[in-house]
């Protein structure tokens, strides 16, 4: 018999979701409703930004954040004491959370601890998931490629889901990048009226009106990771699907927007194992 039996697979009895104050298109509440309707007897609650919710030495949080930083995207992964400049600049970020950020990759298994470290005791437990939304980009290293990759999600205790990594991480069309390069040669940008032309709901842009529904699936995918250990499928039309380009994350989550019937069958045993 398999290790990981229906019995093992028990939900928490709480789930908080952690609002993204930085992308006006994100409506944390909806996710909240999806994730109510899905499971009827876990209470599922929203929380303010994820920071400023659990309030901490914003000093100290600073350089912990700012240590997280990815140094070059085939940087070095050490952890590096961070400069004046980043400590100030996280500091900024964390009181004022409605503004975004641009351009800075952090490591997702440093961030996920820093998250950690900011939560109460008594919080600190597997019967509550914790699941905050950021507007950091998260990456992991990639020892295949000796690089570091952008993702959108990062399952673990906190989970982390990155609205810009929705837009950031998974790949556009490949049109796309050869029309940016065709324009790239003269040294200039594709007019914005171009590309909307040519991939219009192709993939997501930042303030998409998608956003939220296709964030709704990635927050499945880190209540399976938290119940089960495994957060994705294979199932290209499932919402646990591991996109890793923009065109399937539409597709699994806005064409389709199901769980294929395993997982569908995998959830109602989990609601069923919790009334039990
Ligand atoms: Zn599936």
């Amino acid at each position: 018999m398999n290790s990981s039996t229906k019995t093992d697979r028990v939900l928490p009895s709480v789930v908080y979701l952690y609002d993204e104050p930085s992308s006006p298109s994100f409506k944390v509440g909806e996710i909240v409703d999806f994730l109510k309707e899905k499971l009827p007897n876990v209470d599922v609650m929203t929380r303010k930004e994820f920071f400023s919710f659990h309030t901490h030495d914003v000093e100290e949080l600073a350089k912990e954040l700012a240590s997280a930083k990815v140094r070059g995207i085939e940087g070095s992964q050490e952890e590096q004491e961070p400069l004046y400049g980043e400590v100030q600049y996280e500091k900024r970020i964390l009181q004022e959370p409605h503004r975004r950020m641009t351009g800075i990759l952090y490591d997702g298994f440093r961030l996920v601890r820093v998250f950690r470290g900011a939560l109460p005791e008594n919080e600190a437990t597997t019967d509550i998931a914790h699941i905050a939304f950021t507007n950091r980009i998260i990456s992991t290293y990639e020892k295949g490629d000796i690089r570091y990759h952008a993702r959108v999600i990062m399952c673990g205790f906190p989970s982390l889901i990155s609205t810009s990594g929705l837009i950031e991480a998974p790949a556009k069309p490949r049109e796309y990048y050869l029309m940016k390069q065709k324009y790239a040669v003269t040294g200039s940008e594709p007019p914005a009226e171009e590309l909307q032309a040519a991939f219009e709901g192709r993939f997501i842009d930042y303030d998409d009106e998608n956003m939220t529904q296709a964030l709704k699936g990635y927050t499945l995918q880190s209540i399976f990771y938290h119940t089960t250990g495994e957060p994705f499928c294979e199932d290209k039309d499932c919402m646990l699907f591991n996109a890793h380009w923009q065109e399937e994350v539409l597709n699994a989550q806005i064409v389709s927007g199901q769980l294929c019937e395993p997982h569908e069958q995998m959830l109602d045993d989990m609601v069923e194992g919790r009334r039990e």
